[in-house]
């Protein structure tokens, strides 16, 4: 495994004082990319793929406005190996997403961000914060969800159309971690459930009458912000 702080930093986006509306925040997970992770779903996605398993998250005025320097603070206490970005559209939160990257950079961890547009569309895109966010990305799980066509082969991918982007040498292709089979990661921690990862369809029906509503990445309430029902 590489090292990202023998690179330089690419400059940066104006950043200063990013917010953006947080749907969750799981501190430490295993379930959404490699090793131990701090999670942050953003709240709002322009896309609306059918079968969306975060639909809660789609919306732009929920979550939480939280400062991105407030998110950080708190990232910083975390002991893991990287930050996984989630949506929610990341890109979508672009300047807030490029303060929290550039964090995870300046402690050693990974960048992996999930985006439901393609890599393409991402670099046609003309904002600076979003082409910003995209230099300081090692991993980026691209395009949109497509329910017809679940992935079970590929760990941390939701449809077969996706693809797994590695940009810098933090990940090896071969690390024997991409393969093995996808994570279901049930946690209670101070009194609070959580769940997030990658279930099998099937497994998506345990918390379907369980609690209000199925989610592909997380039920956890959050720990920096008040998740409020879409
Ligand atoms: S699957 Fe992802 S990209 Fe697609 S609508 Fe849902 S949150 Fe947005």
């Amino acid at each position: 495994m590489g090292t990202m702080t023998t690179t330089p930093l690419p400059p940066t986006a104006t950043t200063t004082g990013a917010t953006a509306r947080i749907a969750q925040i799981v501190r430490e997970t295993e379930a959404e990319g490699p090793g131990r992770r701090y999670a942050v779903w953003f709240q709002g996605c322009p896309l609306r793929c059918p079968g969306c398993c975060n639909p809660e998250f789609l919306k732009f005025g929920g979550g939480t406005e939280t400062t991105a320097a407030e998110i950080v603070a708190d990232f910083r206490k975390a002991e893991v190996e990287g930050l996984s970005l989630l949506g929610g559209e990341p890109f979508a939160h672009a300047d807030a997403g490029v303060v929290l990257a550039r964090a995870a950079w300046e402690q050693g961890c990974s960048v992996m961000i999930y985006s439901g547009y393609t890599l393409a569309e991402l670099r046609a895109n003309p904002d600076p914060a979003v082409q910003e966010l995209l230099g300081l990305t090692d991993v980026l799980v691209d395009g949109p969800y497509e329910r017809e066509q679940p992935e079970t082969k590929r760990r941390w991918v939701g449809s077969r159309n996706q693809q797994v982007h590695l940009f810098t040498e933090f990940y090896a292709d071969d690390d024997p971690r991409w393969t093995l089979p996808n994570t279901l990661e049930i946690r209670l921690h101070d009194g609070e459930l959580s769940i997030n990862g990658f279930p099998a369809r099937a497994a998506s029906s345990l918390w379907k009458g369980w609690r209000r509503k199925p989610t592909r990445a997380s039920l956890a309430l959050p720990l920096v912000s008040d998740r409020s029902p879409s």
